[in-house]
């Protein structure tokens, strides 16, 4: 067979196996990409109920300071009662007492609603924070297992990568840049096997002249209907023949 056409199969080889590598590492990844999928869920959970925490504190913190501003009323109040004698006076701040206590007792249930809240989101986000412990050991295990596959699938590309630039190096530039063009369109079926007389890049019969011409293996030929370059497989026993 022609040299370049050998070279040109060779390198159409190669290159889809490289391809098919591809998938394979996907395939391989695949796990440890669903489990960093849902830590990013639960550190979504996590930044929400840390934001709702806060948020709580800050009104705990301002029920607080309200308590301490009534309480502070109060005793003020409870002075003041003890300087008058009035009755009348005495009345009026008798209500204002009763009001204070009154917004007392409202802070009060409000701070202990706002505790019971807080709680429970302390409670969710413990939780959260287990789960990507969890996920998070996981992906260390995985990731083991998963970096030894992965250094061998780089180990394949390389050699596949090297085979393929050895070739590039040995073959004649204008059948290289005649194979990239066909390679635009057809990616790695440029070059396809005549099968059952047809062309297996676009299943068109062949006629009988072309398929000859094939046979040969002389000449680095097209498909006349797709353009992809042809070659004809060779069977066991013509590979005894040609020796
Ligand atoms: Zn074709």
């Amino acid at each position: 067979m022609n040299q370049n056409l050998k070279q040109l199969i060779e390198l159409n080889r190669l290159e889809s196996e490289i391809l098919q590598l591809e998938p394979v590492e996907k395939r391989i990844k695949k796990p440890i990409l669903k489990l960093e999928e849902e830590k990013a869920k639960l550190e979504e959970q996590k930044e929400e109920l840390e934001k709702e925490i806060k948020e709580l504190k800050l009104k705990l913190g301002k029920n607080e300071l309200t308590l301490k501003e009534m309480k502070e009323k109060l005793d003020n109040i409870a002075k003041k009662m003890s300087q008058i004698t009035e009755e009348r006076e005495l009345n009026a701040l008798n209500i204002e007492e009763e009001v204070v206590k009154s917004q007392i007792d409202q802070a009060n249930e409000e701070i202990a609603r706002l505790e019971k809240i807080l709680g429970r989101k302390r409670e969710e986000l413990e939780e959260v924070n287990k789960k990507i412990e969890q996920i998070d050991a996981e992906i260390t295990l995985k990731s083991v297992e998963i970096e030894e596959k992965l250094q061998l699938l780089e180990k394949q590309r390389r050699t596949l990568f090297e085979e393929r630039e050895k070739i590039i190096r040995q073959i004649n530039p204008k059948i290289f840049s005649f194979y990239e063009k066909i390679k635009r369109w057809a990616g790695t079926t440029a070059v396809v096997p005549v099968r059952r007389h047809a062309c297996s890049g676009c299943y068109m019969v062949i006629n009988d002249k072309l398929f000859g011409e094939i046979a040969k293996g002389e000449d680095i030929l097209e498909c006349p209907h797709c353009g992809r370059i042809l070659y004809l497989e060779e069977s066991p026993e013509s590979e005894k023949e040609g020796a």
